[in-house]
């Protein structure tokens, strides 16, 4: 038996053979179940021996989306389309697999699923160059206008639509080609959001400005996979929603086998008009964390990809934990990740309909008012007994609920429980509460009711009453599917599909509400929004984009096998968008001071600094005087091997300016507090020296750079695999999270920047304008490093 690290090791070198790029390769040895499934597709494909990028690039998104229900004809399809190369990109994939889904398990007709997915279609380039010309040519005038802010979407749209089968990423890179050859290279206007273009003329890019318009470079080098695959193609479609959803088992051996009527289906598909409609359905109490961000992903970007709806349904039935402050940022961060719910509502907008049908449960025997407490259900259950109440007259039953209702019961007297089967193996069918009586006022219905509904009585009505055609949700309500659909059934509802997925982890950090509640009530983060946290205000915050995290959720896609997800995905992520937007700033953590004695004391000179080093030719001014600041580690008053910044008799460039030849320094208490320097010009035809240092000179001659407060952040759990148990898990904090740095320098593009305001600082990160920042304090937050080996420290912890 080898060790889980061995069996690692080698489905990572597998997963290399077939090309997949290293860092994807070493997530998906790190997935137990999705190792296991790939690497049984790569056996089926017989391609354990390796194979090209592009063959492996398939196989990996079919682990993940290949049809469940259509399993047994994956060996079959993988050897004959993929290994063959018959089949050569995802569209092609994706309906194939589309077909192969409403197959199921019976017999497929190869032809059709050749002619449906374009098996043996050869694209030119030259076919490709053609069709994006015709494209570019038909929305030229609108190019022009538009330029970089076009919806390059709807191009890459119409290419398809002429050319169904060619490759996406090749229709992407000439149609990037072409715009750019009408467009030019971009200009700081095209980087600037399109609303707010007027009142930008001319300043620098302020609060979300330069940073949300996507550059097109960055995208052009995208020809990962996970881009063009479809994370949603396998969720069949409204109209398919007559299948048995469900066999629910009784304890007398019956089986109930639950599926739409046709009836109930032409109904439903009358009021949608067969549209897809899904629902995003948090329970307001909490801030929102990057878990809920891959449901918004799934709930939200299902419907967007097949123009749908989708509900931002507050599931608000527990008005104990629930509170206005908690809605409003609910919305507030969902509008931020760019999503707009077709409605908004509250399930407790329901609260009239769902007594209506329990007042039906009790009136058709399916369910009862039951007296006993919360200890004797519990016991009860364990035993599998019966409650006492369990068989009392449904009359009777309807006067207590009542009684309930109109508040002369005592809370915890009495529950409305459903009628379902005691003895059942699955424990959700043990008669579950539907309604508690609570005199606690709501936070959305105010004080209209004094009893409630639970979320198990609660979460599948309103999603019938909804006409919600897809319920998706994370993997720990699979056992809750018999008694959704249990309820549906008795009530004779239109039943909507039922899909569960895996939670999203992250390693380094907690994903609950319940232990992010504890770090913010308790004070071991400075709040909801703490940037150390994976709160959605929290990413926010530290500078993190939605894209960053759309992009994440994308790569991971949408996949029913657990496991945690490297924080190192997510940083790659941020980085990857960060880098196309951010405009780069000097600036000095920890200042030196550096004389320039061959200058005098008022030199002012401005040169010129990039905003995009070796990308594009904008520039903005940095001012060198007499005195200027360096970093602290960037001089050592004894020079050494391999060290290319300053030490004595030493040059170095000062970057964007000039260089500076090291002629002595000063110490006070075994500390550097001043180095001196001649400067010169870089002449023509000289080789620079190597060493480039950033830093900030004097805003005036004789004038101080304003300081300003840099916060950097480390990982808020020091294990990558945060303990469970108890209160342990507060164990693995982090002592050293925060860093504050709060003598930093830098030039007055930044100290001038507005809350929000995104920057590279060279060699240091990007980093993000902090809320607290005042008129006479600036805070940045460092948003992430700019290398990856700068986290190395993380590994093996
Ligand atoms: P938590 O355990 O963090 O409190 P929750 O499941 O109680 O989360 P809800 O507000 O009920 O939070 O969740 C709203 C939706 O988000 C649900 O569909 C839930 O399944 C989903 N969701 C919650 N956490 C995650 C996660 N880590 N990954 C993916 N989806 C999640
Ligand atoms: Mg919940």
């Amino acid at each position: 038996m080898t060790s889980r690290e061995d069996q690692e090791k080698e489905a990572e070198r597998i997963f290399l053979s077939i090309g997949l790029a290293q860092k994807t390769a070493e997530t998906a040895a790190s997935k137990k179940k999705f190792r296991g499934e790939l690497l049984e597709i790569i056996r089926e494909a017989g391609l354990d021996g390796g194979c090209d990028r592009a063959q492996g690039a398939l196989l990996y998104t079919s682990a993940s989306t290949f049809p469940d229900n259509a399993r047994s004809h994956r060996p079959h399809f993988v050897q004959e389309y993929i290994s063959t190369g018959k089949l050569k990109s995802s569209d092609q994939l994706d309906a194939a697999f589309k077909l192969l889904s409403s197959y199921g398990e019976q017999p497929v007709d190869w032809s059709k699923l050749e002619e449906a997915a374009g098996i043996g279609v050869v694209v030119t380039p030259a076919q490709i160059t053609e069709a994006v010309a015709n494209v570019v040519k038909a929305n030229e005038a609108q190019l022009l206008a538009d330029r970089y802010h076009m919806n390059v979407g709807k191009l890459l749209a119409a290419v398809k639509a002429s050319l169904k089968w060619a490759d996406g990423a090749k229709v992407k890179q000439e149609l990037d080609g072409q715009i750019l050859q009408l467009l030019g290279p971009k200009t700081e206007q095209d980087l600037v959001k399109p609303d707010k273009k007027k009142a930008k003329e001319k300043k620098p890019a302020k609060e979300n400005g330069a940073v949300t318009a996507k550059n097109a470079e960055t995208k052009a080098e995208d020809t990962e996979a996970w881009r063009h695959a479809d994370p949603y193609a396998f969720f069949p479609s409204p109209a398919d929603n007559n299948k048995v959803h469900t066999t629910v088992s009784f304890s007398d051996g019956t089986q109930l086998r639950i599926a739409n009527s046709a009836e109930k289906l032409a109904e439903h598909l009358k009021v949608t008009g067969g549209k897809v409609v899904t629902r995003f359905p948090p329970e307001p109490n909490g801030y929102l964390h990057i878990g809920h961000a891959k449901a918004m992903f799934v709930d939200f970007g299902f419907a967007e990809r097949y123009s749908g709806d989708c509900y931002l349904r507050f599931d608000d039935t527990n008005p104990e934990a629930e509170k206005q402050e908690y809605i409003d940022h609910i919305q507030d961060i969902v509008a931020w990740l760019g999503y707009k719910p077709w409605k908004v509502t509250y399930s407790s907008d329901y609260f009239a309909e769902l007594h209506e049908f329990a007042v039906q449960l009790i009136k058709s025997g399916n369910a009862y008012v039951d007296h006993q407490t919360a200890d004797e259900i519990k016991a009860y259950r364990e035993e599998r007994r019966p409650s006492p109440w369990r068989d009392r007259p449904i009359e009777e039953s309807l006067q207590l609920f009542e009684d309930m209702r109109r508040g002369v019961i005592d809370e915890g007297k009495a529950t409305l429980r459903m009628r379902m089967d005691p003895k059942n193996d699955n424990y959700n069918m043990f008669d579950l509460i539907a309604y508690r009586i609570k005199f606690t006022p709501h936070p959305h219905a105010g004080d209209a009711w004094c009893i409630y509904p639970s979320y198990d009585y609660t979460h599948c009505l309103v999603d019938a009453l909804e006409n919600i055609t897809h319920s998706l949700c994370t993997l720990e309500f699979e056992s809750r599917r018999a008694s959704y659909f249990w309820l549906l059934h008795v009530l004779d509802t239109y039943k909507p599909v039922v899909w569960e997925y895996a939670r999203l982890n992250i390693t380094h950090n907690v994903l609950s509400k319940r232990k992010l509640n504890r770090l913010v009530t308790d004070g071991f983060v400075h709040g909801w929004d703490d940037p150390r946290l994976l709160t959605l205000a929290g990413l926010r915050r530290r500078g993190v984009t939605p894209q960053a995290i759309k992009n994440l959720c994308q790569e991971i896609g949408i996949t029913r096998s657990d496991g945690e997800i490297h924080l190192h995905k997510l940083d790659h992520h941020i980085r990857a968008d960060l880098d196309a937007t951010s405009p780069r700033a000097l600036a000095v953590l920890e200042p030196l001071r550096l004389v320039l004695t061959n200058l005098p004391t008022d030199h002012f000179q401005a040169f010129d600094a990039k905003v995009f080093p070796g990308r594009a030719e904008d520039t903005y001014p940095v001012s060198l005087t007499r005195v200027v600041y360096i970093a602290a580690e960037d001089f050592r008053d004894v020079d050494s091997k391999g060290y290319f910044a300053l030490a004595p008799q030493k040059a170095c460039m000062l970057k964007y300016a000039g260089i500076v030849t090291c002629t002595g320094f000063e110490k006070s208490g075994g500390k550097v507090t001043e180095v001196h320097a001649e400067f010169n010009p870089l002449k023509e035809g000289d080789k620079p020296p190597k060493g480039v240092l950033s830093w900030v000179g004097q805003p005036a001659a004789g004038q101080e750079p304003t300081m300003f407060e840099a916060r950097l952040y480390d990982v808020l759990f020091k294990t990558s695999s945060v303990a469970d148990t108890g209160d342990e898990w507060l164990d693995d904090l982090n002592p050293g999270s925060l860093t504050v740095k709060t003598g930093a320098v830098s030039t007055p593009r930044i100290t001038q920047a507005a809350p929000g305001t995104r920057f590279q600082l060279e060699r240091l990160g990007y980093f993000c304008v902090d809320p607290d920042t005042t008129p006479s304090k600036l805070v940045l937050n460092r948003t992430c490093t700019l290398k990856e080996t700068n986290l190395a420290a993380l590994k093996g912890k």
